[in-house]
């Protein structure tokens, strides 16, 4: 599942989840008129957020 694998990457890397990017959202990603992940970050940053509560009663 791919909220995990974010998951784990945001504890691995120390990262927070404003720091999780949609290819599409990267002006490299703009140039280059990508449009993967193909789903609407804004969402999955959600998704994530309400992942991060319910699992491990964290607000990030
Ligand atoms: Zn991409």
């Amino acid at each position: 599942m791919i909220r995990q694998f974010v998951i784990d990457l945001m504890f691995s890397y120390n990262i927070s989840i404003d720091n999780i990017y949609g290819h599409y959202e990267m002006q490299s990603g703009k140039l280059q008129k990508k449009t993967c992940p193909n789903i609407d970050m804004h969402w999955f940053r959600n998704e994530i957020r309400k992942e991060m509560g319910q699992t491990y009663g964290k607000s990030i």
